[in-house]
């Protein structure tokens, strides 16, 4: 539930209605708007109606959250939240474009696409070190040693990295070498893994499974959420349905402002995977900044024929420099900047 504060509520009222949440046993979530303040509590079983709380000075009124979902709902925070990573803040006005390859292969490999995707504007380098392949007779990754090898060019280029854990054990190790835990489709509902990325505080973008519902996603960030980890980004990386022959995945474009509209948490659209196939990537990335995507995950590869993984979907860097010259026109057109 949410308690309300009136408009012109003092400082010194909010402070005493955060310790008597406290002093029931609750944990309260003070959230600033430009309005409103408000305070969200988790836990709360008693009946609204008549709720000691409401009578406390300065309480407006008391509102039920109707969602499954409360720490990602917007009833519980409803400004848009952004999740900082080193200068670069997703969710805010500027479109964060993460991009790289599905895989970092080699060092010759990483630091080629690295250097251009920075030259052609990425905010984030992408690059996978423990892949989650369907077959296990597939490339893995480089597992460590691709860790270390992301590190070394963030150093290098300044470039906040984002890559895949698969495992908790693999938590602890990854946060060492990239800002960003990714949690691909396939991990999605793993609740242990997730609670473990939660407990490490560390900014998490969190895929949504291929054949989950968006209330189902935004349940598995409840769970980052639940172990007081806030840095939590979403991502709409397409949908299994009947059609499968001439694109990978559905790209769920509504989710976007669906979303939006449940959630506070800041929403990354992935058009490599949603399409598989790079001559679909741009459309499905202008699609996604003009429905109000916050930031785009694109696989770049400077040589897609030869990749280990994902090749189909990679753009070639003369095609992601094309691609974001014209995302920085329809972020121009819908308000915001890339
Ligand atoms: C990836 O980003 O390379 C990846 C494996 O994504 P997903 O989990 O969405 O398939
Ligand atoms: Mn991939």
């Amino acid at each position: 539930m949410v308690i309300v504060m009136k408009k012109g509520a003092t400082e010194a009222q909010i402070a005493s209605v955060i310790q008597r949440v406290e002093d029931l046993g609750y944990q309260a979530h003070l959230s600033r708007g430009e309005e409103r303040t408000i305070i969200g509590i988790i836990g709360n079983d008693r009946p609204l109606v008549d709720h000691p709380l409401a009578r406390l000075d300065g309480v407006e009124s008391i509102v039920p959250i109707l969602h499954p979902f409360k720490l990602a709902s917007r009833d519980f925070h409803p400004e848009d939240s952004v999740v900082s990573i080193d200068s670069v803040a997703v969710g805010g006005e500027r479109v964060i474009v993460m991009a790289g390859p599905c895989a970092v292969e080699s060092r010759e490999q990483l630091w080629e696409a690295a250097v251009v995707v920075k030259e052609s504007g990425a905010a984030v380098l992408r690059g996978g070190a423990f892949k989650p392949r369907s077959s296990p007779y597939s490339f893995h990754g480089l597992g460590q040693e691709g860790l270390e090898l992301l590190a070394e060019v963030r150093l290098a280029l300044g470039l906040p990295v984002v890559t895949e854990v698969m495992s908790p054990a693999e938590v602890a190790l990854t946060i060492r070498h990239a800002d960003i835990l990714q949690i691909g489709t396939r991990n999605m509902q793993n609740y242990a893994l997730l609670q473990e990325v939660g407990r490490s505080g560390h900014p998490v973008l969190l895929k949504r499974g291929m054949m989950s519902t968006i209330e189902e996603l935004l349940l598995s960030a409840e769970y980052i959420l639940a172990q007081g980890n806030h840095k939590v980004i979403l991502c709409e990386r397409g949908i299994r349905t009947f059609d499968v022959k001439y694109t990978r995945n559905t790209l769920d474009i509504a989710a976007i402002p669906v979303i939006k509209k449940l959630s506070h948490l800041p929403v990354v659209v992935d058009p490599s995977h949603g399409t598989g196939n790079w001559e679909y990537v741009g459309a499905a990335s202008r699609a996604a900044v003009a429905a109000g995507a916050d930031g785009l995950l694109i696989e770049v590869h400077p040589h897609p024929e030869k990749a280990l993984s994902d090749g189909a979907q990679s753009l070639r860097p003369e095609a992601f420099a094309q691609l974001m010259v014209e995302l920085r026109l329809v972020a121009q057109a819908v308000g915001r900047t890339l």
